[in-house]
């Protein structure tokens, strides 16, 4: 993957989370981690076919379908973090920034704060670019499974104490001398 097609892929999950689209980022990445759509769209509300429009843009840009959706599982809880920068009341959407109110806020963001956009777009590709060199080296990305990273619980070995070590046999039984059968007697 060329490195301007990952910030491709990183900008259009920006788009969607600078102006608000938080439940759709959600579902992707729960998608993308390997959840059931019929559970995502349950869950998030989101329609199936809006997430699987993300992934399949972004596999567009990765070229790979394992690497579209290790792409989103990164990028989206980082981008998540950032504040959108529309708000939405009464039904229309009003930026933050300059104060316009807008019914395409994705256009205005892109036309109007292209720098507000390409700052977090470039945070956000050199943490994916890092992580998915880091994956790159170990797995080769044949293995999706995004989990890996967070899944590991930390407090279940806590009370699972050490019980009982398996009993060691004797060293060298068997092999020494001692056994003579005719020792007997
Ligand atoms: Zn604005």
């Amino acid at each position: 993957m060329k490195l301007e097609d990952l910030v491709d892929a990183v900008r259009y999950l920006a788009v969607k989370a600078l102006v608000g689209e938080t439940p759709l980022l959600r579902a992707a990445k729960m998608y993308a981690d390997g959840e059931s759509p019929s559970v995502v769209e349950y869950i998030t509300g989101v329609k199936r076919s809006r997430m699987r429009t993300v992934i399949a843009r972004i596999r567009e840009r990765c070229g790979s379908i394992n690497r579209a959706r290790r792409l989103v599982s990164i990028a989206v809880p980082a981008l998540l973090e950032v504040e959108p920068v529309f708000e939405e009341s009464n039904g229309v959407r009003r930026c933050r920034i300059c104060g316009a109110v807008t019914r395409e806020p994705e256009r205005h963001l892109i036309a109007v704060h292209p720098d507000v956009l390409e700052r977090i777009v470039r945070s956000v590709a050199e943490r994916v670019l890092k992580a998915l060199y880091i994956t790159d080296v170990n797995k080769g990305l044949l293995t999706p499974s995004p989990m890996e990273a967070t899944g590991v619980a930390h407090g279940s070995l806590h009370t699972a104490s050490t019980c009982q070590n398996p009993v060691r046999r004797g060293t060298g039984a068997g092999t020494e001398e001692g056994m003579d059968p005719r020792a007997e007697g």
